[in-house]
C-alpha cells in the first residue's frame, strides 16, 4: 500500500447494501418490497454519477439512511422517503415525479427532508438553539419527516471521516446542538448516543481519544467483570424463577466526558463506566429483580430511580440503581420490560412498530401534556393502519408559533398568522416603523403574507418612508408589534392624530345625539380629562386618533358629564330664579333709606318709627307702612286685620308706604300673643315655667276667665324675630290645657 491508498477507502456497492437492506426488510412480511425495490431503483438512476466524499456511489447514503430507518421501526412511506430523501435537494427530481410513482404522502416527506436540510444553521446561544429545534420540529409537520432527517444525519456522522475538518466540526456543532436533543426529545436514545459520540470525535478529538483509550485499556479488565456479574445475576435470577435477558455496555464515551467536566474528574475518577439492562416481561418482575440485586450487591445510596412510577418527560420508563459489585466496581443497573425497551430505544418509532407488532402494546404514564397528543393519536388509531397513523401524527407541538429566519440566520419566534410587519417590529421598532418593504426568501411579498416556519425575511427601510399605515394594526399577530405601531402614532403623528379623533368623537357623539360642541365646555370636559388621565382635549383627541383610547369610553364619559351638567343646570335654573328674586328685594330694599329701630322706609330717612299696638310686627313678618299725621309712620303686619280694612280705602290712598327690615337687626320687638287654654289652676305657673325655661323676656302677663271653664292669656314679650316667637308659641301650645296661641290681631 502506499500513503495515499491509507485515505482511499473501498468504494460501498449499493447494489449489495440494497440486496441486505431487502433481506432485512423481507422478514417483516407487511412491507411491499417490490415498492421498496423501484424507489430504489428511481434514486440510483436520479444519483448516477454522484459520488459521496469516500468515492462511493451517492445512492449508498440513501440505502444506509433507509436501513436506519427500517431499525426505527418506520413504516413502508418512510423506507421509500428515506431511499429517495436527496432527490429533489441534488437532483432534477420534482414532487411531482416523486407523487406519480409513490403518491402525495412520500413525495410530501422528501420535501419535507429538503425543506429541513436547507435550513441554515450557525451556532447561537441556546434560547437561539432551542428555538431552532423547536422550527425544525414545527416544520417537519410529519413526524417521519424529522425521522428521516436524523437518520440521514446519522449516516452522515458515520461517515464525517471524509469530510473537510471545517465541515466536520461545523456539522458536528449541528448535530449536537440540534440533532441528538432532538432525538432524546423522542425518546431515541440509541440514536442519540450515537450522534453525541461521533460528534464529540470531532469536536474535541484529544478528550474522545483520552476516555476511548482509557476504556480501551480497561476493556479486558472492565469485560471480565461485567461478564462475571451477568452470570451472577443470571444464575440468581433464574433461581428465583424469573425469566429475564441482561446486555451489558460500556457507557457511551459523551456521556462519561460531560461526568468529567460536569464534576472536574479524571477518568480514574469516574465512578460508573458499566452499565447493566436487566430486561423481563412484567412490570413486577421490574421490582423484584431489583430487590434481587440489592440483596446481592451493595446499593450506592441516592442513586436509585424510579422512573417507571415516574416517566420522563420523553416516555422512557426504568428503574435504576448503582450498586458495588464483588470486585469493589461499581456499576449501574437499569431494569425494565419488553415494552419499555422498546420505547427507549426507538421512543415514538418503536410505540408505532410495536402496536402495529402485535397490538399489545400500551403506553403508560408518560408526561401528560407533552406527548399528551401522541398518547391521544395512539389510542385514535387502534383500528386505522400504519400509513394513517404517521399521516395523523401531526408535530403539533408548536401550533401556535412560527420560527423564521433573520437574513443574520437569528431565529425569530412569532405567533402563528404573523406577517412581515410583525417580524419587522419584533427586531426592532426602527426597523418596522421604516418599513417599505418585505422580501421572503428572496421573493417580494406583501404587508399581509402569513410568515411560515423556516421562511428567511428580510425588510426593507429607508429613511424616508412615510411610517407605518393604520391598517397595518389589523395586519399584526403580536401585541408588541400593534404597541409599537400605536407608539408611533402616538408620537410623531400628532397633529393627524388630533385631527383624526376629533372626527371620530364627532361621529360617536352623533350616535348619542349630541354635538361635539354640546361638551366642549370646561364644565364637561374638566372632569371627564382627569377621570381619564389627560391634561387637554387635544391630548384626548390625539388618544382616540392613535386608538391608545376607545372611542366609545371617551364619547360616553363625555354624555354622562354633560347629562350630569344638564340636570345641574336645570337645578340652576330654579335656583336662579330665586336668587334673582331674592337680589330684586336687595335691590329695593338698598332704595330705601338708613334703617331706623329696625326698619327701613321707601324714599324716607331718619323718620319717626312707630309699631302698631294692633299687630305688633317682628322681623321676619312681611310689613308695611303707614305715614300717620304728625306721628311718623306706624308699622303694621300685612296680615293686619287694621291694614286689610283700611288699604282699599281711597282716603288714605298714598299714605301707604314700602317698608322693610334692615338687613342687620341687634334689636329686639314687644310683640304679643294670646294663649286660649282651659281655665284651671296652676295654669299660669306652667306658662310662666316654660317662657322662663326658654329665656323670654316677658314684659306683661295677664289672664282671666272668659267662662265656660276656658280662659285667655295675654302675653306681651321681647323677641328678636318672628323665628323665635314661632318657637315659643310651639312650646306653650304644648302646655296641658291649652288649646290655641296666637297672635294679637289675627283674630
Ligand atoms: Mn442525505
Amino acid at each position: 500500500m502506499t500513503d495515499e491508498s491509507k485515505q482511499v477507502h473501498t468504494p460501498l456497492d449499493p447494489d449489495r447494501l440494497f440486496s441486505e437492506l431487502d433481506a432485512k426488510i423481507a422478514e417483516n412480511h407487511n412491507l411491499d418490497r417490490a415498492r421498496i425495490r423501484a424507489a430504489y431503483e428511481m434514486a440510483r438512476a436520479a444519483h448516477e454519477g454522484q459520488k459521496r466524499k469516500d468515492g462511493s456511489p451517492y445512492v449508498s447514503h440513501c440505502v444506509a439512511a433507509a436501513d436506519i430507518a427500517v431499525d426505527m421501526g418506520l413504516d413502508e412511506d418512510s423506507i421509500v422517503a428515506a431511499l429517495l430523501h436527496d432527490v429533489i435537494e441534488d437532483t432534477s427530481l420534482t414532487h411531482a415525479d416523486i407523487a406519480r410513482q409513490f403518491g402525495d404522502a412520500v413525495a410530501d416527506i422528501v420535501e419535507g427532508v429538503t425543506k429541513l436540510t436547507r435550513v441554515q444553521y450557525t451556532s447561537k446561544e441556546d434560547e437561539q438553539m432551542e428555538n431552532l429545534r423547536k422550527m425544525l420540529m414545527a416544520m417537519a409537520k410529519d413526524i417521519r419527516v424529522i425521522l428521516i432527517k436524523i437518520a440521514d444525519r446519522l449516516h452522515n456522522m458515520r461517515t464525517m471521516a471524509y469530510q473537510s475538518p471545517e465541515k466536520q466540526r461545523s456539522k458536528s456543532l449541528e448535530t449536537m446542538e440540534i440533532y441528538a436533543p432532538i432525538a432524546h426529545r423522542l425518546g431515541i436514545q440509541k440514536v442519540k448516543w450515537e450522534l453525541e459520540d461521533l460528534s464529540l470525535q470531532y469536536l474535541d478529538p484529544a478528550g474522545y481519544q483520552e476516555i476511548a483509550d482509557s476504556l480501551r485499556d480497561r476493556m479486558p479488565e472492565l469485560e471480565e467483570f461485567m461478564k462475571n456479574m451477568e452470570q451472577k445475576i443470571q444464575a440468581r435470577l433464574r433461581a428465583e424463577g424469573i425469566e429475564a435477558t441482561i446486555y451489558y455496555r460500556i457507557k457511551h464515551i459523551y456521556s462519561i466526558y460531560r461526568k468529567m467536566y460536569a464534576q472536574k474528574l479524571n477518568m480514574s475518577g469516574i465512578f460508573d463506566l458499566c452499565a447493566f439492562r436487566v430486561i423481563v416481561d412484567t412490570i413486577p418482575d421490574c421490582y423484584n429483580v431489583l430487590g434481587f440485586i440489592h440483596d446481592m450487591f451493595k446499593p450506592v445510596p441516592g442513586r436509585f430511580k424510579d422512573y417507571i412510577s415516574t416517566p420522563k418527560p420523553n416516555m422512557y420508563q426504568s428503574v435504576h440503581t448503582t450498586v458495588i459489585g464483588s470486585e469493589g466496581i461499581p456499576f449501574e443497573v437499569q431494569i425494565r420490560t419488553w415494552d419499555m425497551h422498546h420505547t427507549a430505544e426507538y421512543g415514538i418509532a418503536a410505540h408505532w412498530k410495536y402496536k402495529m407488532g402485535d397490538g399489545a402494546a400500551s403506553l403508560r404514564g408518560g408526561d401528560e401534556e407533552k406527548f399528551a397528543w401522541v398518547r391521544m393519536l395512539l389510542e385514535n388509531q387502534q383500528e386505522s393502519d400504519a400509513t394513517d397513523f404517521f399521516h395523523d401524527l401531526k408535530i403539533d407541538m408548536f401550533a401556535d408559533e412560527v420560527f423564521v429566519f433573520s437574513p443574520k440566520g437569528d431565529v425569530i419566534n412569532l405567533p402563528v398568522g404573523a406577517t412581515p410587519i410583525d417580524f419587522a417590529y419584533s427586531i426592532h421598532s426602527d426597523v418596522g416603523n421604516h418599513m417599505v418593504g418585505a422580501k421572503v426568501n428572496g421573493r417580494i411579498v406583501t404587508y399581509d403574507y402569513a410568515l411560515q416556519n423556516g421562511d428567511i425575511v428580510e425588510i426593507r427601510t429607508s429613511k424616508s418612508s412615510p411610517g407605518p399605515s393604520r391598517d397595518w394594526l389589523n395586519l399584526v399577530k403580536s401585541g408588541s408589534a400593534r404597541t409599537k405601531i400605536k407608539q408611533w402614532f402616538k408620537k410623531e403623528r400628532r397633529e393627524e392624530n388630533v385631527f383624526r379623533g376629533r372626527e371620530m368623537l364627532e361621529d360617536e357623539l352623533r350616535h348619542c345625539g349630541l354635538k361635539l360642541e354640546d361638551v366642549l365646555d370646561d364644565e364637561i370636559t374638566a372632569p371627564v380629562l382627569k377621570r381619564l388621565c389627560f391634561a387637554t382635549m387635544d391630548d384626548l383627541f390625539a388618544a382616540i386618533g392613535y386608538n391608545g383610547i376607545a372611542v366609545a369610553r371617551a364619547a360616553n364619559r363625555l354624555r354622562d358629564e354633560y347629562k350630569a351638567r344638564s340636570e345641574r343646570a336645570e337645578k340652576q335654573t330654579v335656583l336662579d330664579k330665586i336668587n334673582a328674586a331674592a337680589d330684586r328685594r336687595e335691590q329695593s330694599a338698598k332704595k330705601l333709606s338708613k334703617p331706623v329701630q329696625g326698619i327701613l322706609v321707601e324714599g324716607l330717612d331718619n323718620c319717626l318709627i312707630k309699631f302698631s299696638r294692633c299687630c305688633t310686627p317682628v322681623p321676619g313678618d312681611e310689613i308695611i307702612g303707614f305715614i300717620t299725621r304728625g306721628q311718623g309712620v306706624s308699622i303694621h303686619r300685612k296680615d293686619c286685620p287694621n291694614y286689610l280694612q283700611r288699604s282699599g280705602n281711597p282716603e288714605n290712598e298714598g299714605r301707604w308706604i314700602r317698608v322693610g327690615w334692615a338687613a342687620e337687626i341687634t334689636e329686639t320687638y314687644v310683640t304679643t300673643i294670646t294663649i286660649a287654654s282651659k281655665d284651671r289652676s296652676g295654669l299660669i305657673m306652667d306658662i310662666a315655667t316654660v317662657l322662663n325655661t326658654l329665656n323670654a323676656k316677658v314684659r306683661t302677663l295677664s289672664s282671666r276667665a272668659i267662662g265656660g271653664g276656658r280662659a285667655l292669656t295675654n302675653i306681651a314679650l321681647e323677641v328678636k324675630n318672628a323665628g323665635e316667637l314661632r318657637y315659643i308659641m310651639n312650646r306653650l301650645n304644648a302646655v296641658p290645657g291649652v288649646s290655641e296661641v296666637v297672635r294679637s290681631g289675627e283674630k
